[in-house]
């Protein structure tokens, strides 16, 4: 059933942290304790103080990134530097994943709220590079976050690919809303993959999923 859904695919889109990784890595959970801290530095907040604005960020404006740049005028460069210097030795190659995404055919790009050299670390420690055509990082969609409508229209009007004929894997639902109203196949990638109008399929297993569209 899956393959005829994902015939017409001609791009694959592949959202990063927690997608193309299993979220048991807990890489996110690093990246949260140096953006709490930058907060703090940055504004000289207390601890509580930070991580209320982060939540607060990530509900209204998607990221903290893009809460701290329209409410507090951050430079994002530094930023990104810092809260992705990461330790990514929990990171496993992953080989079968490797295989069936170089299997799929058509062109397979990344699309991810944090960096592109970031991005290009994580697959490298998944054994997934060289298998992407273009990496996107927030820098290359002007810094406007998944699920802001202008990242989606940035990155893909960049890419020149066609919504529809392009899927996204991506493990945040609210990352799926614009894609299919775009007209992309979207697919749920999460241990409790979610049902929702705007998810066409769910899978907890990304690479098993791609093994059965083979
Ligand atoms: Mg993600």
């Amino acid at each position: 059933m899956p393959e005829n859904a994902f015939s017409h695919v001609t791009t694959w889109v592949f959202d990063l942290d927690n997608t193309l990784y299993p979220p048991e890595a807990r890489l996110f959970d690093q990246i949260e304790v140096r953006m709490t801290a930058w907060v703090m530095k940055a504004l000289g907040v207390s601890q509580a103080e930070a991580d209320r604005m982060r939540r607060d960020y990530w509900h209204d404006h998607g990221t903290t990134l893009s809460g701290l740049m329209r409410l507090h005028d951050v430079d994002p460069g530094p930023y990104l530097a810092d809260v992705h210097e990461i330790d990514m030795s929990h990171l496993q190659r992953d080989p079968d994943l490797a295989a069936h995404i170089r299997d799929l055919p058509g062109r397979k790009i990344v699309f991810t709220n944090g960096s592109g050299p970031y991005a290009e670390r994580v697959l490298e420690a998944r054994g997934l590079s060289g298998l992407f055509a273009a990496i996107y990082g927030i820098e290359h969609a002007g810094f406007h976050p998944k699920p802001d409508r202008a990242a989606y229209d940035t990155v893909f009007g960049t890419d020149g690919l066609d919504p529809t004929r392009a899927a996204m894997f991506e493990d945040d639902p609210r990352n799926l809303i614009e894609p299919f109203a775009m007209g992309l196949r979207c697919v749920h990638v999460a241990p409790d993959p979610v049902e929702a109008p705007h998810v066409h399929h769910s899978t907890a297993d990304l690479s098993g999923f791609l093994k059965a569209l083979l």
